[in-house]
């Protein structure tokens, strides 16, 4: 198949305007393998898929050493096809769900990094945990034994909406809890520091709000053909 968009250009674009420490998960649900390829000649390494199938394809066909990033919503039945490849599951939204990877992880001798989902926008998701749901997850403390998951930050998606200073402000208060959670109970995991929130739209927004980790897809391989 042949490439009709400039990935090199288009990926080029992004990475010159991403400060240093904040990463691309190059979002390339939808995408052809070739495009996957094409920025992976261009050293970017993390990708990431929402669909357990569709990932599972690209991953078997695609070189060993991308770091797959999950980041859609992941149904508790579709953990055990991904826990042995996946590096970072970035959607967890529920202790069940969390409990499922720990012992899909156990099962196959790994740990897999994960991020706790915040909803925070007013409608651009039905999922993630409310900063109160998220709270009691950790107070719950179930998640301390878990020696399979290691949590590594929060992930959020702002509004899909045309207002920056909605955006800004739902990715500040993703911002301050991100704070709050670090200093209640990871004030000295050095593995807890990432926070995922940008994409095309608003990822200039995310960096200066503190983004470490920033999930773009239209913005690099073009539009997606459902
Ligand atoms: C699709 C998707 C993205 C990327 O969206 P773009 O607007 O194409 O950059 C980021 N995060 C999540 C959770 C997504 O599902």
């Amino acid at each position: 198949m042949m490439i009709d968009y400039d990935v090199k250009e288009h990926l080029h674009q992004v990475l010159d305007t991403l400060p240093q420490g904040v990463r691309l998960v190059a979002i390339s649900k939808y995408h052809p393998n070739e495009y996957i390829e094409a920025a992976y000649a261009e050293g970017q390494r993390i990708f990431g898929e929402s669909h357990e199938q569709e990932l599972r394809l690209k991953h078997a066909s695609l070189p060993k050493d991308i770091e797959w990033h999950f980041i859609g919503h992941l149904q508790t039945n579709k953990v055990k096809y991904i826990a042995p490849y996946v590096s970072m599951i970035e959607a967890v939204d529920s202790l069940r769900l969390l409990r499922e990877i720990n012992r899909q992880a156990e099962r196959c001798g790994r740990v897999v990094k994960v991020l706790l989902e915040l909803h925070i926008a007013e409608e651009a998701t039905k999922y993630g945990l409310t900063l109160d749901d998220c709270r009691q997850l950790l107070a719950d403390g179930e998640w301390r034994q878990m020696e399979h998951v290691r949590i590594c930050g929060l992930m959020m998606m702002a509004s899909n909406v045309g207002d920056q200073a909605q955006i800004r402000r739902e990715m500040l208060t993703a911002r301050d809890f991100f704070s709050e959670v670090k200093a209640a109970y990871f004030a000295h995991d050095d593995a807890f520091c990432e926070r995922s929130w940008g994409m095309s739209d608003d990822y200039l927004i995310a960096v200066e709000t503190g983004s470490t980790m920033v999930r773009i897809g239209t913005s690099i391989f073009g539009p997606r053909v459902y």
